[in-house]
């Protein structure tokens, strides 16, 4: 039984993370488009996190990239799509096919990334095409591959809410997954029994319904798992007639792990070693696990020995394929998966199957090409590195930003910069990324593409537009098709819509498809393209799709493979240096093109900063909000302290979203070597090697303004608020001169009048300029962190009526109560507010505040938080 929704009404996918929760939208008469989560969707039943919340307030066309420009002029379609096509034809000519490249995205759709990869691999007949997703799950694709002979995820979301154990690794599902990690909230509040285990060197917000949690040293999960594995094959916990009838290699795989003792395991971690056998009880004892890993696994120098020590478990146990239980990586972006399924990884050729010359010339007779590529093509490090030699001639980036995103982001800036032609078709008008850009090409947006993403589940799932298509931006499969008939592969790229795209797809999936490859999308060629429900693969079985239930793999025997892993060395940075993990943040999304438009997403944080245990920033004299410079060979960033016990003494985390367009020096993939896995050449994001020093800033700064300002200061950090910008500013010596200081950065006329302030004592001064009693701009600045409150300073932006006495005190009065630092994004309601609500009215746990103030009721992300403010408050009355 399905809703019945208004006409106006469509149902669409969002477009953030893997989870690929379906969503309802509609347009309203005031130009707005109303969102809620589609309570038919399987992945989300109704629910969506902040972001999701959101993602009307991400719809407007500021910023966007609207016209096709040509060296930073507009031209016309006919004359960009004509400069990409001769120059991409002469680059292959003088140089060959593998001196150009494709560099894509798992926001493109399926049906983009099939046509992009098509034209690449298919008939300019280079394997040169991978994409951001090598950055996201390479390693858990190189697992599968190496232990299932395909690229198959074996889970089901059902599965997290009939398994008896969760175990959580380098996941931090609450703030990255949060639709997930909430279905797993609500069947553990069913199931008091259900345990959670989660397995990050951080106590990150997913602790908070973890029963156990295991801080181990980065990278110390494949000695925790393969001294698992040695641990169940002891205690007599395996399936010796899966073992037999459906895999191979266990002895090889258990002669290397008989050594690792919880002894031996918990010198590798730092976890202390009654911690870990408890965790290895629980594991042996509970039949219905799921492990389920993401970036803390993937994003490693050893990821896909990581993943194949996960899965080693899961097959000796012989749980795998059945309800409750097994191996599960979830994707980060919406369509990693829709990306892998065509091809889009350069060591892939199309549909799940590789360069072997059985499919390379199916493929080949199947595209009717006899240019096809035979040979895998460059992989994201290794792209940009070869960029930087001068081997690539010509790229196309297509919706991502690499400038920002990948490791030693430095040198891809710069290899971008020499590049001889960088295309970049992207909606965005200004990235760090398409400043480098000879020809930039505006497409489709969110709301306005047609086509399909896989979430992390294998289900598929329609993104449909409700807007019109703004200026003249064109989806991604017009563009790639209109670059491919003028390159004079007309007859192969003749769609008319996207149907025709994803119905080609799914026939070259079943195409000689005997059953030995695990992507069969042949069912849908027939399906109504435009009414298509949530459909999981495989979709020749049972609706209940289960894969591996019957327990055939994808290999030659069609036998499971247990792989021998020996786990790395503990990472040991040379002395004075810190351990750098990079993430994310609840409510950014990447590079922050889109959830960068949000005043309220960017309130949760509003600069880029770096967690730091307390003791290691009393050793370095860092003080709390200061201000810290992290280097390393490859580049330093400035960025916020933020002093907590949440990280591990000598580990440090940064979130990876801040870019050029946001703050001065906050892009923080500069300062990651590209060290990658040897299988899976997906890079070592979360292990980098940093120096950690104060900067020592004269004076902070904190504004409110209408407009966006143009800044000089030694450091910036600006945000979107609710009728303008706020921002964080520090200056190394004051400036001379405020007047022309202030009418300068932020563009004021001669005849504005500045008010100021200064507490000669304190030395703070403040400024503010009003226009009838409306705020033109509020700047407070201090030798210390400006302590003036962000969310009090961003409310006088929509206040009427303002006298300029009032700001200059940099205090709310009585008639505007500061709510405090934002907790709840969907509400938009501050820690004070939650904290008056647990003092003054009693509210003792997350219901009772979520009763009083809303908090927390509507995508459940803050909860956490909000039982953090109710504990402390426990503790500290206890004291
Ligand atoms: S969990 Fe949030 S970001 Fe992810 S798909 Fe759902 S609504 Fe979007």
């Amino acid at each position: 039984m399905t809703l019945s929704v208004a006409s106006t009404t469509t149902r669409t996918t969002c477009p953030y993370c893997g989870v690929g929760c379906g969503v309802l939208a509609t347009p309203q008469a005031d130009g707005s488009v109303a969102i809620a989560g589609d309570p038919d969707h399987p992945a989300n039943f109704g629910r969506l996190c902040s972001k999701g919340s959101a993602l009307g307030e991400t719809l407007s066309l500021d910023g966007r990239l609207l016209y096709p420009e040509s060296d930073g002029a507009r031209v016309t379609w006919d004359e960009a799509l004509e400069r990409v096509a001769s120059t991409f034809k002469r680059a292959i000519t003088e140089f060959g096919p593998n001196s150009v490249a494709f560099y894509g995205s798992g926001q493109l759709l399926t049906e983009d990334y099939y046509v992009a990869n098509k034209l690449m691999k298919g008939f300019i007949g280079s394997g040169n095409m991978d994409t951001n997703s090598r950055l996201c799950m390479a390693s858990s694709v190189a697992g599968h591959k190496r232990a299932f002979g395909s690229d198959t995820v074996p889970g089901n979301y059902e599965d997290l809410e009939l398994a008896d154990l969760i175990v959580l690794v380098g996941s931090n599902l609450g703030w990255c997954h949060p639709v997930l990690y909430q279905r797993i909230v609500k069947a553990k509040a069913e199931r008091p029994d259900m345990r959670i285990v989660l397995i990050d060197p951080r106590r990150t917000v997913s602790a908070d319904i973890a029963d156990l949690h295991l801080p181990l040293q980065s990278d110390g999960d494949a000695a925790l798992f393969v001294g698992l594995l040695a641990h169940l094959a002891n205690a007599g916990v395996t399936a010796p007639g899966f073992i037999a009838d459906h895999t191979s290699g266990v002895d090889a795989a258990l002669l290397v792990a008989e050594d690792w003792t919880v002894a031996r395991v918990a010198t590798a971690t730092g976890v202390p070693e009654h911690a870990i056998a408890l965790f290895y009880d629980w594991f042996a004892r509970t039949e219905k696990t799921v492990t389920v890993y993401s970036q803390g696994v993937n994003q490693s120098a050893a990821g896909t020995d990581k993943v194949n020590a996960i899965v080693n478990c899961h097959l000796l146990t012989g749980r795998i394929g059945r309800p409750g239980m097994g191996p599960f990586s979830v994707t980060g972006q919406p369509n990693a998966m829709g990306g892998r399924e065509v091809g889009g990884l350069a060591n892939t050729l199309a549909a799940h199957m590789d360069f072997s010359p059985e499919a390379i010339d199916r493929v080949g007779r199947f595209w009717r090409s006899d240019s096809i590529a035979t040979e895998p093509g460059l992989k994201a490090v290794d792209l940009f590195t070869a960029m930087g030699r001068g081997e690539i001639k010509a790229i196309w980036i297509m919706a991502t930003n690499p400038v920002d995103s990948m490791p030693e982001a430095d040198m891809v800036k710069a290899a971008l910069a020499a590049c001889p032609f960088v295309v970049v078709s992207d909606m965005s008008a200004r990235t760090d990324t398409g400043v480098t850009a000879h020809v930039r090409l505006p497409a489709a947006g969110w709301g306005e593409k047609d086509g399909t993403v896989t979430n992390s589940e294998r289900r598929i799932s329609r993104q449909r537009p409700f807007l019109a298509l703004p200026g003249e931006a064109r989806p991604d499969w017009w563009i790639v098709s209109e670059v491919a008939r003028r390159m004079g592969f007309g007859d192969a790229f003749g769609y008319a819509s996207p149907a025709d795209i994803f119905a080609e797809h799914s026939a070259l999936t079943g195409f000689e498809n005997d059953g030995s490859r695990d992507l069969d999308l042949s069912g849908l060629i027939e399906a109504d393209y435009a009414s298509l429900a949530p459909t999981q693969w495989p979709v020749r079985r049972a609706s209940r799709a289960r894969m591996f239930g019957d327990g055939r793999f994808f290999t030659p025997d069609r036998k499971a493979r247990f792989v021998p892993v020996l786990p790395p060395p503990p990472f040991a940075p040379a002395p004075g240096r810190f351990i750098f993990n990079t993430g994310r943040v609840r409510d950014h999304w990447h590079t922050m093109t889109r959830t960068g438009k949000t005043p309220r997403l960017s309130a949760h944080y509003a600069e880029p900063f770096v967690e730091i245990h307390p003791a290691d920033a009393d050793r370095l004299n860092i003080a709390r909000a200061s201000l810290v410079r992290l280097s390393n060979r490859h580049g330093s960033v400035v960025v916020r302290a933020l002093v907590t016990d949440r990280q591990r003494r000598g580990h440090l985390f940064s979130p990876m979203h801040w870019t050029d367009q946001f703050a001065s020096n906050g892009r923080i993939d500069a300062l990651v070597t590209a060290k990658v896995d040897p299988f899976s050449s997906q890079p070592a994001l979360k292990m980098a090697e940093v120096e950690a020093e104060p900067v020592n800033a004269a004076l902070f700064g904190f504004f409110v303004s209408a407009q966006r300002p143009a800044l000089d200061s030694a450091y910036w950090a600006v945000a979107e608020a609710v009728g303008g910008m706020r921002g964080e500013l520090a200056w190394f010596e004051q400036p001379a001169d405020w007047d022309h200081w202030l009418r300068s950065a932020f563009a004021l006329p001669q005849a504005a009048r500045i008010h100021s302030m200064l507490d000669s004592g304190s030395g703070r001064r403040s400024f503010v300029v009003l226009e009838q009693g409306q705020l033109v701009v509020a700047l407070y600045t201090a030798p210390e962190p400006v302590a003036v409150s962000r969310q009090w300073a961003v409310g006088l932006l929509s206040a009427q009526g303002l006298s300029a006495s009032t700001v200059l005190a940099g205090r709310p009065g009585a008639d505007m109560p500061d709510s405090g630092a934002i907790v709840c994004s969907c509400f938009s309601v501050g820690v004070n507010t939650i904290t008056a609500a647990v003092t003054a009215q009693g509210c003792s746990t997350v219901e009772a505040v979520g009763a009083c103030t809303k908090a927390g009721t509507n995508c459940g992300s803050c909860r956490a938080e909000i039982r953090g403010i109710i504990d402390a408050h426990r503790l500290a009355a206890a004291e």
